[in-house]
């Protein structure tokens, strides 16, 4: 697993105590995540990330309660991978239609968006948009980006 942040392959695994705030409401739990050896940021593994998402989500619907018809977004908005940014909404959907203006195919969209926010999460450590991405074999991209196009046609975006 290689690190976005300085490109080095060597990685270790800890515990890490989360502190994850959305909408004003705290969860703190500690799970095994992975980080870089040389430059010690958080490194993207798959396996440890979900079950730590899916530990927060437990952890914030016991906590807190939750509508069922949220939980796809629940899982973006915990996400420590998204950039530190809280979803949004209105910048995804404006993204989308930037890059969308002149027609554009799905897999293009989403590597534009990816850059995009990948930039910008370089130069200020926040992405635009607050998406996580998934690493898939063809690039990355947005996770549940189906469900997020869907929404937007759904609704007449
Ligand atoms: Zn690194």
């Amino acid at each position: 697993m290689r690190c976005d942040i300085c490109g080095s392959r060597n990685s270790y695994v800890k515990d890490y105590e989360h502190n994850l705030t959305r909408k004003g409401n705290k969860i703190n739990f500690v799970a095994k995540r992975r980080f870089c050896s040389n430059c010690h940021n958080l490194v993207y593994d798959r396996v440890l990330d979900n079950a730590a998402i899916k530990e927060a989500i437990t952890i914030y619907n016991n906590k807190y309660g939750v509508n069922k018809d949220e939980i796809n977004l629940k899982y973006m908005e915990l996400s420590e991978f998204n950039g530190y940014m809280e979803l949004d909404r209105d910048k995804i959907f404006n993204m989308i239609l930037y890059f969308a203006e002149e027609g554009i195919l799905k897999t293009k969209l989403v590597k534009e968006m990816f850059y995009a926010d990948f930039i910008n999460f370089k130069n200020t450590a926040v992405s635009i948009t607050g998406l996580e991405y998934a690493k898939l074999n063809f690039g990355p991209v947005p996770d549940q980006y189906e469900m997020i196009l869907n929404k937007g046609l759904e609704e007449g975006i």
